[in-house]
């Protein structure tokens, strides 16, 4: 197999390969180095590549796979991660200049875990500024290109995850999704992006943004490798306490049951998921997939989630509200960057959080304090949790009716660079199909359905 052979195939079938001693892991971490050497320079989907220790590991991999050991399920499979997530000996920057030097003595569970099986780590991934955007042009560092067009985005936070998948530099990211930050640059991008059940993979090495509703998971090309990845990530981790302790299922088996009947599924289809604000392209690709659905049997149902309305509203108030309180441990005495002029302590705060935050973190922290202070918090932070339960029992409801949910991710393809820089709340508004699964803690996979 020539190097580009590999750099197009998927998780599963370099898994084969180099379990059945086809390709060695070197060859795979080296094939996909060389496609990051190539591409990368143009679309600044990493951070950093970790190319020594990406070869020390499939080198070690080769030496069990020559003993008999096994391989694992992601065997000799490069992965890329979310610059967000903790990996050892690798600075985690978060996109921002406070952790610009920050570099974890651990790995985060996932990670951790992802190697267990086998998988090797080739470098850290750019994103929006502590995941909080929708186009990673709020990263302190670079702008990452969609690899489909160069002039546009390819989404956030995690654009770098999903346009290194997308442009072949690894098969498989992972990235994190507190509102849609796995979703929607997986559909910006074309690639497979899944949100996994709040605490179905621990929060451990996850640097928070809204502790509520972050979730990690995988991108990858096909259903069959997320799931893989996330049969690798999942389950009970006694180093955070939110993560679930139901027995983890048997994905890939579903997932591999891909052609069995979906006669009589009950595919609910969403009233309020074809407003106004959804493109005519977006439209005409779910009709199509809804169609495609029935033509294979399923039912497809219409159901209402009424509260759908104040999702952005409660999710702009519930995670900046969250990470007003998170962030305040960047304080210069913990971590990363301090002003090291400062006279007094006060001063040296200020001086750390005003040069090491950007303006849409600034945004958040102003935003999320005001939502928590005494005299708004019951206007502001009460009602939105409220709310939130409402949310919530309108999928209750709805599931009751449908086995899934079958909308658009986002109202429109990948937009241009700046288009909505400008504009917080249209950028926020690009995320009103998705911020309500964080909130309600369920599950979401965004699949490519059509291309415009
Ligand atoms: N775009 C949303 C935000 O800016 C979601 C971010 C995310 O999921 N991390 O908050």
């Amino acid at each position: 197999m020539t190097g580009n052979d590999l750099v197009r195939s998927d998780a599963a079938t370099l898994r084969d390969l180099f379990a059945r001693g086809e390709v060695s892991a070197t060859e795979i971490t080296r094939a996909h180095l060389e496609r990051i050497r190539s591409v990368d320079p143009r679309i600044d989907a990493f951070h950093a590549v970790t190319a020594a220790s990406a070869e020390q590991q499939a080198s070690d991999l080769d030496r069990r796979r020559a003993l008999g050991e096994p391989t694992g399920p992601l065997g000799g499979v490069p992965v890329a991660i979310k610059d967000v997530l903790c990996v050892r000996g690798v600075p985690a920057t978060c996109g921002s200049r406070i952790l610009e030097s920050f570099v974890p003595p651990f790995d985060a569970t996932c990670v951790e875990r992802l190697r267990a099986a086998g998988a090797v780590v080739i470098g850290k991934t750019n994103m929006d500024e502590f995941a909080m955007g929708s186009s990673t042009e709020h990263s302190a560092f670079k702008q990452t290109k969609n690899p489909w067009d160069l002039q546009r985005v390819p989404g956030g936070s995690s654009g770098g995850s999903a346009a290194a998948v997308a442009a072949f530099e690894t098969p498989l990211a992972i990235g994190t999704d507190t509102g849609g930050s796995i979703r929607q640059p997986a559909a910006f991008t074309s690639t497979v992006g899944l949100k996994p059940t709040y605490g179905r993979i621990s929060r451990y090495g996850l640097v928070a943004f809204a502790s509520s509703l972050d979730q990690a998971g995988p991108f990858t090309r096909t259903v069959k490798d997320a799931a893989i990845a996330l049969q690798a990530m999942a389950g009970a981790d006694p180093r955070d306490m939110t993560c679930s302790i139901e027995p983890v299922a048997d994905y890939v088996a579903v997932a591999e049951g891909g052609g069995a009947s979906i006669k009589g599924l009950r595919v609910g289809v969403p009233r309020e998921f074809s407003g106004d604000g959804l493109d005519a392209d977006v439209r005409q690709a779910v009709k199509r997939c809804h169609e495609a659905l029935q033509a294979r049997g399923a039912e497809i149902i219409d159901v209402s989630l009424p509260t759908t309305d104040y999702a952005i509203a409660v999710y702009y108030i519930v995670a900046t509200a969250e990470a007003s309180s998170n962030l305040a441990r960047f304080d210069g005495v913990r971590y990363g960057l301090r002003d090291a002029e400062a006279t007094t302590l006060r001063d040296m705060y200020e001086r750390t959080r005003d040069a090491g935050f950007g303006d849409e973190v600034k945004r958040r922290i102003m935003l999320g304090t005001y939502a928590l202070s005494a005299g708004y918090y019951d206007a502001y932070y009460l009602k939105a949790m409220k709310v939130r339960t409402l949310i919530r029992r309108d999928f209750d409801e709805a599931f009751r009716k449908v086995d899934i949910l079958v909308g658009p991710t986002t109202p429109s393809a990948a937009f241009r660079f700046g288009d909505k820089l400008d504009d917080p709340l249209s950028m926020y508004l690009s995320d009103i199909y998705t911020v309500t699964a964080n909130l309600a803690g369920i599950p979401g996979l965004s699949l490519p359905c059509g291309f415009t």
